[in-house]
């Protein structure tokens, strides 16, 4: 990574606001069975894996092996599986899909309960929200640790896992949103920005820079806009470079910086928009780049 030109870095901040819209009571998180978020260890989207770059479709919940996963929202299981060495789905090990009621206006939604221990439903089962549904392990080709990785497709609920239909669950479960730390920096021909949140809420999942002098740039870890569609673990794609900082449940500050290459000598002032799991969209302006 070439050096970076030290210059002011601007901070800006945007006013946070307490989540659930609509007027649904809200669905409570898999392992606390509250409103209260889960102890995370890694977001959706882009994260720092083993000293490489991962696009992670999930929320991973660290957990000792036996700890109860109770269902977030009412629904129907469609899907309880063990998926074993040579499976194309070995990675998932003993998971659970449920098909959830609609909620907040999203009809056809599932989630999927990842590197289980045990069950605790069967198949076509009604389950409700808060009933357990199983324990956390760490099944899984490849899974070295206990924890719950839990995914979120909206578009489909016959229990398949369609990539492109993977979201962040923060759509979906109650969180607080914090304030975002964003700074852009220029860097040759290259704009620099740097996005975290301390504490951790993890929840940008799509980011717009408008130079202003280059036409428009969208990152987009949901519909994969500006991003490989074929395969979201290509990285750089197009001219942009994200390199997560690594990141684990003791960390406070969750950062990603993302690098808008080669197309930028020229310009002087940009505008970063940066969109929420709840869609909030927080505006930042940057100008003397
Ligand atoms: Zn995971």
């Amino acid at each position: 990574m070439r050096a970076l030109l030290f210059i002011p870095i601007l901070f800006i901040t945007a006013c946070g606001s307490s989540s659930e819209p609509g007027d649904a009571p809200p669905v409570v998180w898999p392992l606390s069975k509250s409103t209260t978020m889960d102890t995370l260890n890694d977001g959706y989207g882009p994260r720092e894996l083993s000293g490489g770059y991962d696009f992670h479709r999930g929320l991973d919940m660290p957990a000792p092996t036996g700890t109860p996963i109770y269902a977030p929202l009412g629904g129907t299981v469609v899907r309880v599986e063990e998926a074993l060495p040579g499976d194309s789905l070995e990675r998932l090990g003993k998971f659970v899909i449920i098909a959830h009621d609609p909620h907040n206006g999203v009809d056809v939604h599932q989630m999927s309960f990842q590197h289980m221990n045990s069950f605790s439903v069967t198949l076509n089962q009604r389950v409700e929200k808060g009933q357990q549904i199983g324990t956390v392990g760490n099944s899984g080709v490849g899974i070295n640790t206990e924890h719950l990785h839990m995914g979120y497709f909206i578009g489909n609920n016959d229990g398949l896992i369609k990539r492109l239909n993977s979201r962040n669950a923060l759509r979906l479960l109650p969180y607080t949103h914090i304030d975002y730390g964003v700074s852009l920096t220029k860097s040759g021909s290259d704009l620099v920005l740097v996005l975290s949140q301390n504490p951790k809420s993890l929840d940008a999942v799509r980011i717009r820079l408008v130079p202003n002098d280059q036409t428009e740039v969208v990152l987009d870890f949901e519909t994969r806009e500006g991003m490989d569609v074929t395969d979201d673990d290509i990285n750089p794609y197009g001219n942009i470079l994200i390199t997560p900082a690594p990141f684990d449940q003791n960390d406070t500050i969750f950062q990603n910086t993302i690098t808008f290459q080669t197309l930028y000598a020229a310009t002087t002032s940009a505008e970063i928009f940066i969109t929420d799991a709840k869609g909030t969209v927080h505006p930042y302006t940057f100008s003397d780049l």
